[in-house]
């Protein structure tokens, strides 16, 4: 099947028109181990390194069965490498999807117009026909999926999924064939009904922060007794915590959807996220909330200051950490990890 990558810094990518033309969205992510060399060529030193490290992969060469690119716009970073993929990467097909920073009625409407046009590409690059009726069928299959996530999700929180094998699934969601996917999600919520919360004693936390894409991360979490039972990660409840509507127009409830979900810092207003962050919170119990950024990841460094004074006014443990793209960085932070883990409580 022909797949096509998907750039995204948040997570608002309509996979449903992909999946409506028989192709298989993958959602392109980063490599903890690469050097970067060839992307520094091209973006300055305090460009976010997580879209670096992205850039870099792209310039070393994308698989063979990559067949094009979707960048979605969001932040700065992804937005601006978009023009050096057109110069520098070799695919034959690239597509600038405009999702709009704001949430407003003309946004909905502005944002319908150029899925429209996404469409009529994809159609005319591929020879393919997405018909209303095929989205809409793409809409139930990823509604399920959601759904399923959801349940899922809960088993965090119950003590009896690790967040880092949680957060594997989503990421495999993204990448692979859903209706696979729909198979490996129904049998996962099979055998977690059978299982029993694990032993060890962890503690409570809500993850929030950049894009995460490396487990190891979230493994690390978890050696110094930290679970995470909640997160408001773009690989996370941010792509599955709503449905889309399935009786109305097809690109008018994809539309509607990715501009009223849970809001992330790309959009405008940004510091809304906070009321969710606090809603799970509570909802879960969480002894503490840990918010990561990637290096100079500036839509998190602008809403940290006033995520970090609401959490405050809440007594609620807060901690911020910059990370660099790189596992070692991870074990550099144990200690204030170790520190946290200390200092909150332990319901
Ligand atoms: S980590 Fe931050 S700066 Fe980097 S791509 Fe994501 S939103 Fe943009």
């Amino acid at each position: 099947m022909t797949k096509i990558a998907i750039v995204d810094s948040g997570v608002d990518t309509p996979e449903e028109i992909l999946m409506a033309a028989d192709i298989t969205p993958v959602r392109f992510l980063g490599d903890p181990s690469l050097n970067i060399t060839k992307a520094n060529e091209h973006v300055p030193p305090n460009h976010c390194i997580w879209a670096r490290n992205l850039l870099e992969r792209a310039l070393n060469g994308l698989d063979a069965d990559i067949k094009g690119l979707i960048t979605t716009h969001g932040c700065d970073c992804t937005n601006r490498e978009f023009d050096i993929w057109l110069e520098c990467v070799d695919l034959d097909f690239m597509y600038f999807l405009n999702a709009p920073l704001k949430r407003d009625k003309a946004a909905i409407k502005f944002f319908v117009n150029d899925m429209k046009e996404l469409i009529n590409q994809i159609e005319s690059k591929f020879n393919v026909k997405i018909t209303p009726d095929k989205i809409t069928e793409a809409i139930k299959l990823t509604n399920k999926i959601r759904n399923l996530l959801k349940e899922i999700s809960e088993y965090r929180s119950k003590m009896i999924l690790k967040g880092s094998e949680f957060h594997e699934l989503v990421k495999k969601v993204q990448q692979e064939d859903k209706k696979q996917m729909l198979i490996v999600l129904e049998s996962k919520l099979e055998e977690l009904k059978t299982k029993k919360p694990f032993p060890e004693k962890m503690k409570r936390i809500l993850l929030t922060g950049s894009v995460i894409d490396d487990t190891e991360f979230i493994k690390n979490l978890e050696t110094l007794g930290l679970q995470v039972v909640i997160d408001d990660l773009c690989i996370g409840t941010r792509y599955f915590w709503d449905s889309i509507e399935e009786k109305a127009d097809p690109i008018k409830a994809l539309s509607k959807y990715h501009l009223t979900k849970p809001i992330y810092s790309t959009k405008i207003p940004s510091l809304q996220r906070f009321d969710n962050l606090k809603e799970f919170a509570e909802k879960y119990e969480v002894d503490g909330v840990l918010n990561v950024a990637q290096k100079f990841c500036e839509p998190i460094l602008y809403d940290h200051p006033h995520i970090s004074k609401e959490f405050k006014a809440l007594n609620m443990p807060y901690l911020f950490v910059e990370i660099e793209y790189s596992r070692e960085s991870f074990k550099q932070l144990a200690t204030r990890f170790e520190a946290f883990a200390e200092i909150i409580g332990g319901k």
